[in-house]
């Protein structure tokens, strides 16, 4: 059935108030996914699953951490053989803690699997296919042939799990869809839902429902994307309203982990999607737990939020990426990057030194200003002038009536509130910035907007925030109002990980959905400049971070590192951080580091290059898809990665990049 964009609306209850999705409820052991039941929390352990008292320990230390769930994975027979040993230990130690077998190409160990643990889940990628990379022409009577296959291979385990009380997760992944979902249907989000659906239905005719569904991707907008557009099809197709897993696929590690999570879990949180979530770090598992909670828990007492005036339809396709066409307002809006403003306006009197928090560095000897990657573009400065000139590139953001008296008004620009606009005897040609909350919208304020050198400083003190600031967006698309928006948000820096989860989710989400010209993370008064300049710097890398979740600002390398689980063949953390060591300074370049050949390259779809484990001791390089060098003992690997990066003419020395940005 054919999607189009105006039946395509109804993917949550409500994009504009706080209601979670219904759901039919799903049993895994003592734990319930769906229904009226809290968001569960679960991961994935790492330890070979051969190794019972490795795994045994832990999964207790996940439990400890806060997992409601613990996923192993089981690639032959006797790995999930083993299961049988793990459960049995683990019960003796009084750990209850669900099991969910992770299958991948073996069929007959998901059958085994189902009679031992809670749950299986399945990649409806690679259950019955082999992974060729073929492109295949299908007729329908061809494509029905081999949807009879699939069903024929998949009954038992589903029968299996109905006599054992086994739940399953039909689990697509971005980078593992089946060649025939491929030829079909592309790399695109509809091919991964119909991927699910496929299995799906069969489980449908064969009267078994106890099934989550989920649709990762390393990519945070075609991971929301997918998980939307599943949720539709869902409807549309009268399907039952399955529960949904929620994830981000190698993820990586550390902020930009944490970052790329909530900027993919967080969106779907928003619109109420999601039953259970996974977040995939390159750490040890038990961290990853926490920063789950901390995702969830955001949500515990959304409902009964301030009123966010409503809407008849979504104005905006939410299956496709599109940003919002805006005008360019000097650099500004349009095709421009989204530009970041750093928040310096409650320092009684800024340096030249302190710029370095921003990301701009003076260097007195060649008496020159340098900045690094993450260099803002603006400084905020308030109701004061910063009494030194800004490098170039900088230019700073002063309230309205301090700049109205200002002799020089170069690379300085106004900041109004709306009646100080509606009263100024002076503004700039070039860019005015007119500061307000989303919740004063009226008809006074959109006439204003129709200007061509406005741009919108665009708060809210609602706690549905990303919602009620996308309410915002929306009236401006419906009225074709095309004035570039920077959201500014103020987070307490008391929990430096929540406020990574709690800014990537509310303006991730809005950047998800096209909106945003620019970011200001404000920062918080305090009379000690060194925690003052601390949390500047934490808020600016932050922003920029957030933005490169977002695919729309590309500006570090980027690691696709999966998080590793029994099959992994080598210490994923510390190759890693070998990796990041020598290549980090290879702005906007993906590389994949993937613990195996089984999964690893399809896991990496995205990546540029990929490094991943083929055997003990040996690693398969990749370019994008490409083998490029097979079985490289992983003491050279490295190097042989950066000589094909050097030979496509995108690598740079480290010490020339140091040079310039310092
Ligand atoms: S890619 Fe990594 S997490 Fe995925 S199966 Fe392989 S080793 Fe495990």
């Amino acid at each position: 059935m054919e999607i189009t964009l105006a039946s395509a609306k109804n993917y949550c209850n409500s994009p504009v108030e706080y209601s979670r999705r219904e759901t039919i409820p799903v049993r895994v052991g003592d734990v319930v996914i769906g229904g009226d039941n809290p968001i569960v929390v679960q991961s994935m352990t790492t330890v070979d699953t051969m190794d019972t008292m490795g795994t045994v320990e832990e999964t207790l230390r996940m439990v400890e951490s806060g997992c409601e769930l613990v996923r192993i994975t089981a690639p032959s027979l006797k790995e999930a053989e083993n299961l049988r040993n793990i459960k049995a230990e683990l019960r003796k130690r009084g750990c209850n803690v669900p099991l969910v077998a992770d299958i991948h190409f073996t069929p007959n160990a998901a059958e085994l699997a189902a009679q031992i643990v809670e749950k299986v889940r399945i990649n409806p990628g690679n259950f019955a296919d082999k992974k060729r990379f073929e492109s295949i022409e299908y007729t329908d009577d061809t494509y029905k042939e081999e949807l009879e296959r699939i069903r024929e291979r998949f009954t038992p385990l589903v029968e299996l799990c109905k006599k054992h009380g086994t739940a399953m997760r039909i689990g697509t992944n971005h980078g593992s869809l089946s060649d025939r979902i491929m030829s079909r249907y592309g790399d695109t989000a509809l091919g991964m839902v119909e991927s699910a659906l496929e299995f799906l239905r069969i489980c449908e005719d064969l009267n078994y429902d106890q099934i989550v569904l989920s649709m990762k991707s390393s990519n945070a907008q075609v991971m929301v994307e997918a998980y939307r557009l599943l949720a539709q099809k869902l409807d549309e197709e009268g399907l039952k309203p399955y529960p949904l897993h929620l994830g981000v696929t190698e993820a990586g590690e550390a902020e930009d982990g944490r970052i790329k999570s909530a900027v993919g879990i967080g969106t779907l949180l928003e619109d109420g999607l999601g039953d259970t979530v996974r977040v995939s770090l390159t750490e040890a598992p038990e961290y990853e737990a926490p920063v789950a909670r901390k995702l969830v828990e955001r949500y515990a007492d959304r409902t009964g939020h301030a009123a966010i005036q409503p809407i008849e339809e979504i104005p905006i396709d939410p299956f496709q990426y599109h940003k919002r066409d805006s005008l360019e307002v000097l650099n500004f809006g349009d095709l421009n990057v989204p530009r970041v403003i750093a928040d310096l306006s409650q320092l009684n009197t800024v340096e030249v030194k302190d710029l370095k928090a921003i990301g701009h560095f003076y260097l007195p000897e060649p008496d020159k200003w340098r900045m690094n990657d993450q260099g803002a573009d603006y400084v905020y400065s308030g109701d004061k002038v910063i009494p030194f000139m800004l490098p170039n590139g900088l230019k700073e953001l002063v309230n309205y009536s301090v700049w109205n008296s200002l002799d020089d008004k170069s690379s300085r620009f106004p900041v109004y509130t709306f009646a100080e606009l509606a009263e100024a005897e002076n503004c700039s040609d070039e860019l005015n910035f007119l500061r307000f909350n989303a919740a004063d919208i009226n008809e006074d304020v959109l006439a204003v907007l129709e200007a061509d050198n406005i741009v919108v400083l665009l708060e809210t003190d609602n706690a549905h925030a990303m919602p009620a600031m996308r309410r915002f967006f929306y009236e401006l698309v419906e009225r074709k109002l095309r004035c570039p928006v920077v959201i500014v948000r103020p987070y307490d820096v008391t929990d430096e990980e929540q406020l990574l989860i709690d800014a990537s989710t509310d303006i991730g989400g809005l950047i998800v959905d096209g909106f945003g010209d620019g970011v200001m993370l404000q920062v918080a008064n305090n009379s000690n400049k060194e925690a003052y300049l601390k949390e500047a710097k934490l808020k600016n890398e932050t922003a920029f971070g957030i933005l490169q979740a977002g695919r729309t600002r590309m500006t570090k390398t980027e690691y696709i590192s999966c998080p590793s689980c029994g099959r992994t063949l080598f210490d994923l953390q510390e190759t890693t951080a070998m990796i990041r060591k020598r290549t980090d300074h290879l702005k906007g370049v993906k590389i994949g580091i993937m613990g195996c050949i089984v999964n690893g390259p399809g896991e990496m779809a995205d990546a540029d290059y990929g490094y991943v484990g083929s055997g003990r001791g040996k690693i398969t390089l990749y370019r994008g898809q490409e083998v490029v060098k097979r079985g490289v003992p992983s003491a050279q690997a490295v190097d042989e990665l950066i000589e094909i990066i050097r030979t496509d003419g995108k690598w740079l020395e480290p010490e020339l990049v140091e040079r310039f940005e310092n």
